[in-house]
């Protein structure tokens, strides 16, 4: 689940007014001209920089690396209830193997038992995991998942998707993308 990233093409990490990245999965990433035009309309501070430049014969500027809004936007609290968000709260694994191939979704509680399609009720499973549960329940079936599903915070989200970087993080950015993280002891 890596997302691709061109460093030719200079990209801008974006931290909130409280330099954290607006956003970890994927990263929260604008090209050099979008940068550029939002420092030109006063809306970001530039907190690091390219030694690349951008030059016109009356003007010189390197391209920002980190840019920070100046004003914060308030995070969601609760994360939309999506195929995605459900992927990323499990880490793209089958809560039953393990396996990160052939994803899809599992009802803990059957929907011919009545189980709904919730935060609660919903985890990654792969296909041959979801086939041989069935239309059981999870005990008869012999199949716990690892984790009970639970609704995510979006700060669960975040961890989560500090688990997949992209293939290129510059060295300018690390200092905003792990600094929040929880020691592993
Ligand atoms: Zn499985």
């Amino acid at each position: 689940m890596t997302i691709a990233v061109n460093p030719e093409l200079h990209p801008a990490l974006v931290l909130n007014a409280d330099y954290r990245p607006l956003s970890y999965y994927p990263l929260s990433l604008w090209s050099w001209q979008d940068a550029i035009k939002a420092v030109f309309l006063d809306r970001v501070n530039i907190v690091s920089e390219y030694e690349a430049a951008v030059s016109s014969p009356s003007f010189q500027m390197k391209l920002p690396s980190v840019v920070s809004l100046k004003q914060y936007i308030q995070p969601q609290r609760h994360p939309a209830f999506t195929r995605f968000n459900v992927f990323l709260r499990d880490r793209f694994e089958c809560q039953y193997c393990t396996s990160p191939n052939d994803l899809t979704f599992d009802h803990l509680i059957p929907r011919s038992r009545g189980g709904l399609t919730t935060w609660e009720n919903i985890v990654t499973a792969c296909s041959p995991c979801n086939l041989r549960k069935g239309g059981k329940m999870a005990k008869d079936a012999g199949m716990m998942p690892n984790r009970k599903p639970w609704i995510p915070t979006v700060y669960d989200l975040h961890n989560a998707g500090r688990k997949f970087p992209p293939n290129f993080l510059h060295e300018s950015w690390m200092d905003y993308l792990y600094w929040d993280a929880p020691l592993e002891p």
